[in-house]
């Protein structure tokens, strides 16, 4: 098999007092996510996409959140986690699609950042896209009582010619 697919989504509800993070940026708001982890909604759909794509159940399994170790964590660790064992699997994320849902604070002005921050995890900035959308008002969403996210991701077997450059990340024999 050349070519994967996986879907992830992942909601959180909007508390004060925590921090704002999504994509691994912090953006100042005056509630954040309510989470084990940092929360970051859009991350923890990404993560769970490959994972999905790698065909290994879900973020819980591998992080889950009664495991004191992930309190706080930042998700984009948790993500690159995924990321190494797609590459120990001889496979590369082809394809990342991702759309954030939230009412408010508008989202587009970190995307980039978002981006960079994602691909520190090994995921190349030019294979990602995000997306910001509201609810229109519409539902808890809409009354900003909470973020959620949906992601997309494409895994293909890792070209010959990237093996070369990966050297010892080099992916094991299946
Ligand atoms: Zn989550």
């Amino acid at each position: 098999m050349n070519c994967r697919i996986g879907h992830g989504y992942d909601s959180h509800r909007l508390v004060k007092d925590r921090k704002l993070v999504l994509g691994g940026v912090e953006i100042p708001f005056d509630k954040g996510l309510m989470g084990h982890s940092d929360a970051d909604v859009l991350s923890h759909a990404i993560t769970d996409a490959l994972i999905g794509a790698l065909g290994l159940g879900d973020i819980g399994m591998h992080f889950p959140d009664t495991d004191p170790a992930w309190k706080g964590a930042d998700s984009i660790y948790l993500l690159g986690k995924m990321v190494e064992k797609a590459t120990g699997m001889g496979l590369e994320i082809g394809w990342l699609d991702a759309t954030v849902l939230a009412e408010k604070p508008r989202i587009a002005p970190y995307i980039d950042r978002m981006k960079e921050r994602l691909s520190s995890t090994g995921i190349p900035q030019d294979r990602i896209n995000i997306k910001a959308k509201t609810a229109e008002g519409m539902g808890p969403i809409g009354r900003g009582e909470g973020m959620a996210a949906y992601a997309v991701c494409m895994l293909e077997a890792i070209s010959l010619n990237q093996l070369h450059f990966l050297g010892k990340n080099h992916p094991k024999k299946q």
